[in-house]
């Protein structure tokens, strides 16, 4: 508490007009005697513990104190009216006092020797303040200055502050100028590299920036501080000029490229759309600041799948499952109008019982941007949040940029997983290629060692096949081997797999199955065969040749003793199934 304590006048002129004001009075031993109503609410006390004790005695902080006595005493040894000021922590907050010191003459009877006679100059003095904060230039710049500034004096106490930091910090002038950067309302973090920054700028002479983030009554903001020395003034050198920017535009901005990159190479790498769907929905809650994220898939315009959320959602009522969706939620009103969504407050929508879970999952507001691929509707990306309000056109503009990262990962895996199936499917039959036969037998085999299960391959043959083509004609030969698939996949069972291998060659696995069983399994098949009777061709016979895991080391040795065992079956005549032994 710096006292100024400075003799202003001399002139003695008692003015008892003073009213209810804040008065004291005390006697020639500076004991206070009296204390107006106001007196006593300022320095938080009764009148008895005031009354009969001296600053001192009555606990006045020494700061106020020291000044107050030597004043008065000078006042009484002169008998002249003294004024100064004093700067002194209330009940209020820090006040400056405007104090009259009158000394009266004990001829006139008054109780005591001494009358103090105080106003409030708080905000004359903060104004003051301000103007003594430099020159002209650099005061008319700093006043209307967009940007939050202060002054901060070698005791860490802010001197000055314009109205920009004062609508930034949200408290009033009075809460923060006089106080130490610690008493300011600033998070203790925050006031501590402020502490620092502005003794090493002290210390040293240099400038210094710090970067902060602060919730200002519009929010949260990012601030860019400059701390330099004060250069101007007969106090320069002495303080540190705080600037402050707020350049949370720009860190949003910057935290929004970051987060598209990272979703991005997620993206480029072909990951699956769940993991893409989990990094998208954890980068857009983090730069939204919401309370959660996720990418629904659209089954229709009232069912929904969440593929991936963040939080991730609990086991069984989040992701994967399906979800209703009514027209009040942002998501279901985004499947119904393929537009972007926002719901700035679920208290205030219709109450369904969608709008009822969202409640009961503590989100207040929801935001839904579509995800559109290949022209078609695919899904949405949603936000929710605790708050109420949370979600503006700049989060709308951000969760676009997301689901727009999020539909070309869509788009993507479409691709991919077309691609897949078609590097594994034969294109006239639609049955699995010979690549994707192997692979499928690979992971068969390799269940059936470990499981100690039966597993048997079967490859089978049309016969004669060349003379269907040379009678009735390549076309004609086509319609037979599609129709040749078709009755293939009829026949076998949930867990097998028909393939074909290439020609009029076509391969069966048939896990839990040994080679008899496979027998009876070839024979339903050869059967439906028969029965084929397309564009002329009819009476299709085919012979097969079967092998047991039993008798074969590993896939290698399946295949070669399936196809030996089917050209025995040739050999023998067609028209039969031959097991390998
Ligand atoms: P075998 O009983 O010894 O198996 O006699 P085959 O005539 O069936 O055997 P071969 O291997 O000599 O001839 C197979 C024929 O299958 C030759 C070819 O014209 C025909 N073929 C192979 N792929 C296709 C196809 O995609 N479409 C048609 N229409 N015919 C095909
Ligand atoms: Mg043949
Ligand atoms: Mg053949």
């Amino acid at each position: 508490m710096r006292a100024v304590a400075r003799m202003r006048s001399r002139e003695t002129t008692t003015d008892p007009g003073e009213g209810e004001g804040i008065v004291l009075q005390l006697d020639r031993d500076l004991r206070h005697v009296r204390a107006s109503e106001a007196a006593l609410a300022m320095v938080g006390l009764p009148a008895e513990a005031l009354v009969g004790r001296t600053s001192g005695e009555a606990g006045l902080p020494p700061e106020v104190v020291d000044p107050l006595e030597r004043e008065l005493r000078a006042a009484v040894a002169s008998g002249e009216e003294h004024q100064f000021e004093l700067e002194m922590p209330t009940s209020e907050g820090l006040r400056w006092l405007h104090l009259r010191l009158v000394p009266a003459g004990a001829e006139e009877g008054t109780p005591g020797c001494v009358t103090v006679m105080a106003t409030d100059i708080t905000a004359r003095k903060h104004a003051e303040l301000r103007l003594s904060a430099g020159g002209a230039a650099f005061r008319a710049l700093v006043e209307d200055s967009p940007d939050p500034i202060a002054l901060i004096d070698a005791d860490l106490r802010v001197t000055f502050v314009n109205d920009a930091l004062v609508r930034a910090g949200g408290r009033r002038a009075s809460g923060i100028i006089g106080r130490t950067i610690g008493e300011t309302g600033l998070p203790p973090e925050i006031a501590g590299r402020w502490e620092d920054a502005v003794r090493t700028v002290l210390a040293t002479g240099e400038r210094l920036a710090i970067d902060f983030r602060f919730t200002t009554p519009e929010g949260p903001r990012w601030f860019s501080a400059r701390l330099l020395p004060e250069q101007e003034g007969d106090r320069r050198g002495e303080r540190v000029i705080v600037a402050c920017t707020d350049v949370t535009d720009r860190v949003n901005r910057e935290a929004e490229q970051a987060a598209l990159r990272r979703v991005a190479t997620v993206v480029a790498r072909e990951a699956d759309l769940a993991e893409i769907g989990r990094v998208v929905a954890q980068e857009a809650a983090l730069l939204l600041n919401a309370s959660g994220s996720a990418v629904y898939r659209f089954e229709s315009e009232d069912r929904a799948t969440c593929v991936a959320a963040h939080p991730p959602a609990a086991p069984g009522s989040g992701e994967a499952t399906a979800i209703t969706l009514t027209p009040s939620t942002a998501t279901g009103r985004t499947a119904r109008t393929g537009e972007a969504t926002c719901i700035e407050d679920y208290r205030a929508a219709p109450v369904d019982s969608s709008v009822r879970e969202v409640l009961a999952a503590g989100l207040r507001s929801g935001i839904a941007s579509p995800l559109w691929t290949r022209g078609r509707l695919w899904g949405a990306l949603t936000a929710g949040s605790s708050r109420a309000h949370a979600f503006g056109p700049a989060e709308e503009r951000r969760l676009a940029a997301f689901a727009e990262l999020a539909a070309i990962a869509v788009a993507n895996a479409e691709t991919r997983e077309e691609l897949d199936r078609l590097a594994d499917t034969d294109p006239l039959t639609g049955l699995a290629n010979r690549r994707a036969l192997t692979a499928r037998l690979n992971g068969e085999v390799e269940r059936a060692r470990r499981h100690g299960h039966a597993l048997s391959l079967a490859i089978l043959d049309l016969d004669d096949f060349k003379m269907v083509n040379d009678t009735l004609g390549h076309q004609a030969g086509d319609a037979v081997l599609a129709e040749v698939g078709r009755r293939l996949t009829a026949t076998c069972r949930a867990g097998e797999l028909v393939a074909r291998m290439g020609g009029e060659e076509f391969a069966w696995i048939l896990p839990l199955s040994d080679a008899d069983a496979s027998v009876v399994a070839v024979e339903r098949a050869r059967a439906a065969i028969a029965g084929i009777d397309v564009e002329g061709a009819s009476g299709i016979t085919c012979s097969a040749g079967i092998c047991d895991l039993s008798v074969a080391g590993d896939v290698d040795a399946l295949l070669r003793r399936a196809d030996r065992a089917l050209y025995i079956a040739k050999e023998a005549g067609r028209d039969r199934v031959e097991i390998a032994r």
